[in-house]
């Protein structure tokens, strides 16, 4: 494998990272993740403008510009062939010796590497995946893109425990995301999925959900959901760049709807299905 660190593509056992660097020793970092899909990243500019956000938001001054990041990032794909693939890209605040506060005129480390997608298994959407209500111990800007995971971390280590695909987060009697995806449910009909503050991610699948809802006519709104109306919804979906839309069919043990893959998920995945393969014969 062929990994980017600081201006350099070099063979992964080649690239060393000094263990002074802000985010070995304190998270001090951010991160993004694009699919690519017949070749191509998928919804690049979207996810540089996250980037962006979360660099600014953590007065990191971007390392690169937005020809920079779509040249290194398309050269890496290049490098590593494949089907379906996601580059990770993270950006530190750099090395320096331990101290809080920011170092001056320290450059950030630079890093991305490309890892294959796996292709779901055909049962998970035929049955759809369990997950677990944990509550939510993440800090109060879940918007920023931080590589600091402890909490969904321990999050999604106890729902495997308890057999479930995801943690879904309470905070103050709202189900906010998963520990990496986004939540919707659907109540009477309408898909129902949070609005963008600084309690979740925001997120580029989402955003698509959101945006491919508009555009066919279903029925969407941005609302918080209450843990109760969880309890009560006909379906739960998660999503996330890697994992696409994954549908809930058992929640706390307990079945969701009828405890299968409903139909406005079938009607949304078909949609994303279609919206993927247009881009790559577009
Ligand atoms: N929420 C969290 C906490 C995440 O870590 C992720 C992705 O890993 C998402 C939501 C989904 O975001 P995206 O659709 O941009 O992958």
């Amino acid at each position: 494998m062929t990994v980017y660190l600081n201006g350099e593509f070099l063979p992964e056992s080649e690239a060393k990272i000094s263990v002074l660097d802000r985010g070995f020793l304190f998270g001090d970092g951010v991160y993004e993740v694009v699919p690519v899909f017949g070749g191509r990243l998928f919804r690049l500019e979207q996810h540089l403008d996250r980037l962006d956000r979360s660099l600014s938001a953590i007065r990191i001054d971007p390392p690169l510009d937005r020809a920079g990041w779509t040249r290194m990032l398309e050269d890496l794909v290049a490098r590593n062939p494949g089907d379906d693939r996601s580059v990770y890209l993270q950006v530190t605040r750099g090395v320096a010796r331990r101290d809080h506060a920011f170092p001056p005129d320290v450059p950030p480390t630079v890093f991305a590497m490309v890892s294959p997608i796996k292709a779901p298994d055909p049962a998970l959407f035929a049955q759809g995946v369990s997950a677990l209500t944990v509550p939510d111990t993440r800090w109060n800007r879940c918007d920023i893109k931080a590589i600091t995971l402890l909490a969904n971390i321990l999050a999604r280590q106890q729902a495997v425990e308890a057999g479930a695909a995801e943690a879904i987060l309470v905070r103050g009697g709202f189900a906010t995301e998963g520990a990496a995806s986004n939540l919707f449910v659907v109540a009477d009909g309408v898909i129902v999925t949070p609005p963008k503050d600084t309690s979740l991610l925001p997120g580029i699948t989402r955003d698509l959900v959101v945006e491919l809802a508009h555009k066919h006519g279903l029925p969407v709104m941005e609302s918080a959901i209450p843990e109760a109306s969880l309890r009560d919804a006909e379906e739960i979906w998660l999503t996330s760049s890697t994992k696409e839309i994954l549908p809930v069919t058992r929640l706390d043990e307990r079945a969701v709807g009828e405890g299968r893959p409903g139909p406005v998920w079938r009607r949304m995945f078909d949609l994303y299905q279609d919206y993927k393969r247009k881009l790559r014969t577009g």
